[in-house]
């Protein structure tokens, strides 16, 4: 896919504050009950529609816009998910796309729900946990999702620095956060020995391929190319905040 152009400089990417939207209903493209590619352990993941932020170089301009995806009540979805997820064995959840804190009041409610059912959360954002922070004190969306969430990855995605010592994020400017003590050991290990990324790779019934978790371009070229495929559909290269 030809990565889309963003209208600021790559110093100003995440640091102007997300309007607020009405934490009722939730706009997302996809949900797998468990994956092994996209957090510690086994987990559910939700891919959220929209994204402010615009990183040049995503890997999922698909879920830019505000449109498309599907949406639905946020209550319905999170009791959903959490059953599915108990189902598969996941031990949480992780919050990616888009950008989930477009979002921040629906996917607390998600969020809450999964927490309630003594499961875990991760949260993708291309915004910086300090301005989270900051706008957190007047956005009680933002304080919500920050609450509910136990490991954060923060930061837009830059291309021109790319990390390939640490699991799950895309660039080195990205920080590993462990908001409560649930995943302070895992990211302890992380910032001191580095760790290594999963790929995941599903084919459907009918043939499709679908691809999540994170290779750089080239390993996944090779791949989608020996399968048969082309590297152009909703979860391929998926993640990445
Ligand atoms: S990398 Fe994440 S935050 Fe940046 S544009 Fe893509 S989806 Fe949005």
């Amino acid at each position: 896919m030809t990565p889309l152009a963003s209208a600021l400089p790559a110093s100003a990417l995440g640091t102007v504050e997300p309007v607020a939207r009405p934490g009722d209903s939730l706009r997302w493209s996809r949900f797998l009950a468990a994956t092994t590619a996209e957090g510690p352990g086994l987990r559910a993941a939700l891919w959220v529609q929209g994204c402010s932020v615009h990183c040049p170089g995503c890997f999922n301009p698909q879920l830019w816009a505000e449109v498309g995806g599907r949406v639905e009540n946020a209550a319905d979805l999170a009791g959903r998910f959490v059953a599915d997820a108990w189902s598969a064995g996941s031990q949480g959840i992780t919050l990616l796309g888009g950008e989930p804190f477009d979002q921040a009041a629906a996917l607390a409610v998600v969020a809450e729900q999964f927490r309630a059912a003594g499961l875990t959360v991760m949260t993708f954002t291309g915004y910086p946990l300090d301005r989270l922070t900051e706008w957190a004190v007047h956005r009680a969306d933002f304080a919500r999702l920050l609450d509910a969430t136990d490991l954060l990855i923060d930061g837009p995605y830059l291309r021109e620095q790319p990390d390939a010592g640490r699991p799950w994020l895309g660039s080195t400017n990205q920080g590993i956060r462990a908001l409560t003590p649930a995943y302070a050991t895992e990211v302890d290990r992380i910032e001191a020995s580095g760790g290594v990324d999963r790929l995941e790779v599903r084919i459907r019934p009918d043939g499709q391929v679908d691809v999540n978790g994170w290779a750089d371009d080239a390993a996944l070229d090779d791949l989608l190319h020996d399968l048969g495929c082309r590297q152009d559909r909703p979860g391929t290269k998926a993640r990445r905040a």
